[in-house]
């Protein structure tokens, strides 16, 4: 296997497998390179040059009584794909606001086991879809050489299975099960909460919720006037270290959803959404009870 991937218009990256005994030295790419790829090509300056193993283990579990691994420490797999940096980054992502609430303001442990829950099997995935990808890039058996040239090109050339491999490998399409309830609504718990714009009613300007966010949980209160709030409101301003209010009605400030769209986007003429500080959606309610909102928080955080 030789693969070439262009850098800039000058540099590319080359990589090729070899056998585990085999010694290679920056020396021997120019005779590699040309045997594998049948070309005459002529390799000079070599920015980097290096040799590695590809792994591919997990360790058996992500959290240890105080030991808390992430990253290639805690899983590492082949880097076919490039994702083992993006699903070390998604860790930290996943863990640092779990830490912060635990250790600063005395959240329930089970927060912090909510990390191993909803990582662990990302990264046991990702290990799999990469091991497999790895082993058909690598295979020398005859018979399934045809499979992996059909496979290099149904990828670059149809443009579908080239989009939903790229949405794999990015994990942008990430959700955590366990978190997960009303799959068939549209915005569905436990899924990445959609980049949604609101009116900031001071300059005029949209911004999005994203945008806001300031590493609460982010309430979204959708108002359409007709029950009193009162009870809610007070429940969330005694939690305000840890939640950030949004309301949403024809009148509110500071920010105002022009139009109803995002109420009509998500199906919420009236109700509340919980948006975690790594922006999944925790929760989602067509009514504006109390209840089932303090319900849902308790779990997340410390009791007053
Ligand atoms: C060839 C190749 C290509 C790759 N391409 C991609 C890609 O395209 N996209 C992608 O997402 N990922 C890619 N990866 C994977 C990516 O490089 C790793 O997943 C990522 O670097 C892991 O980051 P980390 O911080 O978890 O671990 P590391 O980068 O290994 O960092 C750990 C650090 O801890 C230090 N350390 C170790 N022990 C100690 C100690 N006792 N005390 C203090 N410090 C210590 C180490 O020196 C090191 O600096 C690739 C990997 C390889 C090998």
């Amino acid at each position: 296997m030789l693969e070439v991937f262009p850098l800039t218009d000058e540099t590319i990256r080359i990589t090729g497998n070899l056998r585990t005994d085999e010694s290679f030295q920056e020396s021997d790419l120019q005779e590699l390179v040309e045997q594998r790829s049948h070309m005459p090509v002529h390799i000079r300056d070599v920015e980097w040059f290096s040799l590695f193993r590809v792994h591919n283990r997990m360790v058996d579990t992500f959290i240890h009584n105080r030991i808390i691994l992430m990253g290639d420490a805690a899983h590492i797999n082949s880097p076919v794909g490039g994702q083992g940096m993006n699903t070390g980054i998604a860790d930290a992502f996943n863990l640092g606001w779990k830490l912060w609430l635990h250790l600063k303001t005395g959240a329930p442990h089970h927060v912090v086991s909510t990390y191993r829950d909803e990582r662990e099997h990302v990264a046991r995935n990702v290990l799999q879809t990469t091991n497999i990808a790895t082993e058909m890039l690598q295979t020398t058996l005859p018979m399934l050489l045809p499979f992996q040239a059909i496979g290099a090109d149904v990828f670059t050339r149809v443009n579908l299975i080239n989009q939903k491999i790229t949405e794999r490998i990015s994990q942008l399409h990430l959700s955590y099960p366990n978190a997960l309830r009303l799959p068939f609504r549209r915005v569905a718990e436990g899924k990445i909460f959609p980049e949604t714009e609101i009116l900031r009613t001071d300059d005029g300007f949209r911004t999005k919720i994203s945008e806001i966010a300031d590493g609460r949980f982010q309430v979204l209160v959708f108002d359409d006037g007709k029950r009193d709030l009162s009870s809610i409101y007070d429940y969330l301003n005694e939690n305000q270290p840890f939640i950030q209010t949004i309301t949403l009605s024809k009148t509110s400030r500071p920010f105002f959803d022009q139009g109803n769209e995002l109420a009509k986007s998500l199906f919420m003429k009236r109700g509340i959404l919980v948006i975690r500080p790594d922006g999944y959606l925790l929760h989602k309610q067509h009514h504006v009870r109390l209840k089932p909102l303090q319900d849902k928080l308790a779990v997340w955080l410390p009791s007053s």
